[in-house]
């Protein structure tokens, strides 16, 4: 597996160490890569981003401290400053709130002039019920779309209480965003954007409620960890826990939608499927121009079977369709490079197997490899 698997124990302040300290190149490129794009794509410069950064860390040390154990112990294993790995944690409802900011204020040509031009595409993210799948298992997975370079890691951990934790992250990230836990129980995301996104009221951030969502000992926990309090951006939520429960959670900064599986499959892109119902308006398509032909596309692949195998997730996960902002997506030429976009990793979970398949870079030229929940 190109993408390094980093196991952790011990106190969260511990596992922050030792992320910190294994990972400590990756942190810094990313620290840098992150600078650079806030700076380039969104137009904020390096002292504001970290002005926000300090200030979310203030937010996190007050809401979630053990979160924000980790948070100093990735700082102190690293050798790197707080504020900059609070900045990779809280990148989300930077960018994000940029991105919404900049496509739902039409009159505002100075943002206009200095933001994103558009954010081509995004993830793609599904659930697979056992009644669909060949062999009766539960699966959920999604190509994971996002900037080129940004250096990834499974964290491998186990809590205190016996519970296990493999999941995707960005290096410098503590926690993780796609994953599963040794309960069944896994989560899958994509980036949603709404009128209403505000980073400044800095709410629990997505990190965070993603590493608490990983750490529920059922679907209920999970769901209270995401959708419990408020927000201040929105995200989609995919969530499923062995034998045979799948839900999808679409949340706005203060008001959510459940979503349920159809004919056993759930797939879901970068929009709202009615925002309306949430009382947000969403520009989906400025944003993510190929948002519903992806979540066709996966829908139209997953009903040529009537019974779906991890092999036809994976397959499913290369398809070109609408190339190069495809369900496998690759950076667009056309595009500076500032603004490109790419499936950095895809992930099948397999959660009544405990085990998930992974794919650093590009899935089409790439190859799944199988981890297993450890112990
Ligand atoms: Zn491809």
């Amino acid at each position: 597996m190109e993408i390094p698997i980093v196991q952790l124990e011990g106190s969260r302040r511990d596992q922050g160490r030792r992320h910190g300290s294994v990972l400590r190149e990756a942190i810094e490129r990313n620290i840098a890569l992150y600078l650079r794009r806030f700076e380039d794509e969104a137009g904020l410069p390096h002292p504001e981003v970290l002005r926000r950064a300090a200030l979310y860390g203030e937010a996190i040390a007050r809401t979630s401290p053990r979160y924000f154990e980790e948070l100093a112990g990735v700082a102190e294993g690293s050798g790197l400053p707080l504020d900059h790995i609070t900045m990779l944690t809280v990148r989300y409802e930077l960018l994000y709130d940029r991105f919404s900011r900049v496509h739902a204020t039409p009159h505002a040509p100075s943002e206009r002039d200095h933001g994103p031009r558009q954010t081509p595409d995004g993830c793609t993210a599904f659930a697979v019920l056992p009644e669909r799948s060949t062999d009766g298992h539960l699966r959920l997975g999604q190509n994971w779309d996002w900037i080129p370079g940004v250096e990834t890691a499974f964290l491998s951990r186990r809590q205190s209480d016996g519970l296990t934790i493999l999941a995707l992250t960005e290096a410098g990230i503590p926690g993780g965003k796609i994953g599963l836990n040794s309960r069944g129980l896994g989560l899958a995301i994509n980036g949603l954007n709404s009128s209403s996104d505000d980073w400044s009221s800095l709410r629990k951030p997505f990190h965070v409620r993603c590493d608490e969502a990983l750490r529920s000992l059922d679907l209920d926990e999970a769901l209270c960890a995401l959708a419990g309090a408020r927000r201040s951006c929105s995200t989609n939520y995919l969530v499923a826990q062995a034998p045979n429960a799948a839900v999808d959670l679409e949340t706005a900064p203060d008001s959510e939608k459940l979503l349920s599986c159809d004919d056993g499959v759930l797939v879901h892109t970068n929009h709202f499927f009615d925002p309306k119902s949430l009382g947000i308006e969403q520009r989906a398509e400025d944003l993510h121009p190929r948002t519903r032909e992806r979540r066709e596309r996966m829908l139209s692949l997953l009903a040529t079977r009537e019974r779906v195998a991890g092999g036809d997730l994976e397959a499913f996960l290369c398809d070109h369709d609408g190339h190069p902002s495809s369900i496998c997506q690759h950076p667009d030429p056309a595009l500076p490079e500032s603004e490109r976009y790419a499936t950095l990793v895809s992930i099948v979970m397999d959660l009544t197997a405990l085990e998930m398949s992974a794919c650093a870079g590009a899935p089409c030229s790439g190859r799944f490899e199988t981890i297993r929940l450890s112990g």
